[in-house]
């Protein structure tokens, strides 16, 4: 089985290496097949995937997109999507403009709990005018020595209940799932043991998922333990979805899981990547 991570995250989102580097990274660690999944933005695909075609990695190309579901924020990635479709590009752009305006709010709201220029902190850490994501403000913050790492940052500030947090309406679930599906692309559940929901409320948005044409759940994440990969190896079966592995690395030092460094999919799962056309062997 090819050495397979499909989900991680380059400076085009709160990544902390440029696409082409997170690509060389990605082929030091041995990994084989690659997709990069900035999250609501595709404007790293082009680069990544010309220093895959040099590198004699498949490149998937892909994006993790920032969906509201009832109350919750959950994320869908999109794999094997046409990173030149209109509609999925008009809809990123209209996910990130949000992103500016909840940006601001939240400085706001920390500026009030004593921490000013949070704002214009984030902004640089994200090399300009990019996708502002609670990481920059988080990793903004441990600069400044208010948490010893982006963990702990999250633990007291930018999180529901925190000074910092702001809650934000993303896309619509089958908003995002019609933009990844018109763009040719597969819909996957990302990291289904991060969300705060119980077993019943994750079985309706299983349901829901699968109903509006979702194809996968991430069955091996860095976001998942080991019993977890068990747990949602047998959902993705019970609900007849196939399953998908990767790291959600942003960074070296910053993520649980290195790329390249999965293990496999637990036994009786359908590997999503049998059903992507990740084009020839280079
Ligand atoms: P945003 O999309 O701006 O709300 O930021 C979400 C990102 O914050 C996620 O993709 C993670 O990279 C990061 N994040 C969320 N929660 C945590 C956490 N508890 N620890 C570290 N990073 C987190
Ligand atoms: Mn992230
Ligand atoms: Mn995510
Ligand atoms: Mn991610």
């Amino acid at each position: 089985m090819p050495r397979i991570d499909l989900h991680c995250h380059s400076t085009v989102s709160d990544g902390l290496l440029e696409p082409a580097a997170l690509v060389r990274h990605a082929a030091r660690q041995g990994v084989e097949v690659l997709a990069l999944t900035d999250h609501d933005d595709v404007g790293g695909l082009e680069a990544a995937g010309a220093a895959a075609l040099e590198l004699g990695i498949r490149f998937v190309p892909g994006v993790e997109i920032s969906v509201t579901w009832r109350n919750h924020t959950i994320h869908v990635v999109g794999l094997g999507i046409d990173a030149g479709n209109e509609a999925l590009l008009q809809g990123l752009a209209a996910v990130r403009g949000g992103r500016e305006e909840r940006a601001r709010r939240m400085a706001e709201s920390l500026a009030r709990a004593g921490i000013p220029g949070t704002f214009e902190g984030a902004l640089r850490l994200a090399g300009g005018p990019r996708l502002l994501s609670r990481t920059h403000f988080a990793r903004f913050l441990v600069e400044q020595g208010h948490a010893r790492d982006v963990k702990r940052v999250f633990r007291r500030f930018l999180v529901r209940g925190k000074p910092g947090y702001v809650p934000h309406q993303w896309a619509g679930l089958a908003q995002a799932l019609g933009w990844i599906r018109g763009a040719g692309g597969l819909a996957v559940l990302a990291h289904p043991g991060r969300y705060d929901i119980g077993p019943v409320t994750l079985g309706e948005l299983l349901s829901e998922f699968r109903d509006l044409g979702g194809a996968a759940i991430e069955v091996v994440s860095g976001s998942h333990t080991p019993e977890q990969y068990l747990q949602f190896g047998r959902q993705a079966a019970a609900f007849g979805l196939l399953a998908s592995a990767g790291s959600d690395f942003h960074g070296p030092g910053e993520s649980y899981l290195d790329l390249g460094r999965l293990p496999e999919l637990p036994a009786g799962c359908a590997p999503v990547w049998q059903a992507l056309d990740a084009g020839p062997p280079h």
